[in-house]
């Protein structure tokens, strides 16, 4: 028994669902794990392989249709199809890079209960113009209640770049993480309007350093995205961000493990 004390030490002082030493930022698999054999972005494969890379969390995009049907896609349009205006029957044949149909939400979501430990970084997208407030008003209540439906309150960030979206999800689920990624408003300014993370591109924290200590004052969480590069990589990690969101999360993970030697 003796023998398991100082491994079941290591393991809490690693965090309880968290994959990277006490301190560090925990690692976001940025559209899943994609960079692997087979897997396509934002595919069910690439959530897989993240679980599977034991990363802390994975970061999705969601779209809803026309007819309310929840999907996880980056883009606006899939294969020339405006997927707010389709149908789900319109495009659900389609095949993405890697052979995998388009997930529904509900299927991604039941497929996430499957990976406990890991958190699912749910980004609610929107139109760049802003000024869809019909569709915000629909996508906003209908992803809430697919993570309710799925019991995965407890482990769902929520990521949007529309500050309508970050407003009405905190208020909506307060006990939630909720990060907004536009990266126009200092913390301060994101706080007062209820929100209680950012997740801005690393960019934004090269020019504004003091922008991490200033959230975490406010008790905010900071994310960014999308680092890839191993000096930005360490830039971040040196700024003291609570996760890192990457197209390589193995690369962040080997780079985070020699940081705190
Ligand atoms: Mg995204």
């Amino acid at each position: 028994m003796k023998t398991w004390i100082p491994l079941l030490t290591s393991l809490f002082a690693m965090g309880a669902c968290c994959q990277t030493p006490s301190g560090s930022p925990d690692i976001v698999a940025h559209r899943g794990y994609w960079k692997c054999e087979g897997a396509a972005q934002n595919s069910i494969s690439s959530l897989s392989n993240a679980a599977a890379e034991k990363v802390w969390g994975s970061e999705f995009d969601v779209w809803l249709t026309a007819d309310d049907t929840l999907v996880v896609n980056h883009d606006a349009k899939f294969n020339g199809i405006l997927l707010k205006d389709a149908r789900y029957a319109d495009f659900k044949d389609i095949p993405l890079d890697n052979g995998e149909r388009m997930s529904t939400v509900d299927e991604y979501l039941a497929k996430g209960l499957e990976y406990p430990d890991m958190e699912m970084v749910f980004e609610i997208k929107t139109y760049k113009d802003g000024m869809d407030s019909l569709y915000e008003a629909r996508v906003v209540p209908a992803c809430i209640a697919a993570v309710k439906k799925y019991g995965l309150e407890k482990r769902t960030t929520f990521i949007a770049f529309s500050l309508t979206v970050c407003e009405q999800v905190a208020k909506l689920m307060p006990e939630n993480t909720v990060q907004y990624l536009n990266g126009d408003l200092s913390p301060k300014e994101v706080h007062e309007r209820g929100i209680n993370g950012i997740d801005y591109h690393y960019s934004r924290f090269q020019a504004h350093p003091e922008w991490v200590q200033e959230a975490h004052d406010l008790g905010m969480s900071v994310n960014c995205w999308t680092v890839n590069a191993p000096a930005d990589i360490k830039e971040m990690i040196a700024l003291g961000v609570d996760q890192i969101t990457t197209n390589e999360p193995t690369l962040v993970k080997k780079i985070i493990r020699k940081s705190v030697r």
